[in-house]
């Protein structure tokens, strides 16, 4: 009894994580800018790439690495229309990029991505 318990609990928590993915990245839209100049934007590609992981961003900061030919992108700013899922959140600071631009209940917000924010984010899932 009290094993299917934890597990009911497993999979409620499970389902909450996607809805809450799906509030941060479904449909999003994403500009990677380097010095005010925009160097490539898109939307999300889980569709049209049949891939789960084709976000926005993570989509945006592939192809900016090709497209800049480089490893990281430490001198670039990400600008998204939603605020970024976890997954996205932890791309954009290995990609190198430091500040993130994003639209939340029409306001325009900034987060300076640190290590401690990473941490934070992923502790409490805010930041
Ligand atoms: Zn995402």
């Amino acid at each position: 009894m009290a094993k299917e318990a934890i597990n009911n609990q497993s999979v409620g928590n499970r389902n909450q994580f996607f809805d809450f993915e799906k509030k941060q990245c479904k449909d999003s839209k994403a500009t990677v800018i380097l010095k005010e100049r925009e160097i490539y934007t898109t939307e999300s590609q889980t569709l049209e790439e049949d891939d789960p992981t084709a976000h926005a961003t993570i989509h945006a900061i592939r192809k900016t690495r090709l497209k800049e030919r480089k490893f990281l992108l430490n001198d670039y700013e990400i600008e998204l229309s939603k605020k970024p899922c976890d997954m996205c959140l932890l791309a954009i600071y290995q990609s190198g990029i430091k500040n993130i631009y994003y639209t939340e209940k029409e306001t325009k917000k900034h987060i300076l991505l640190t290590p401690k924010i990473l941490k934070k984010a992923y502790t409490i899932w805010e930041f």
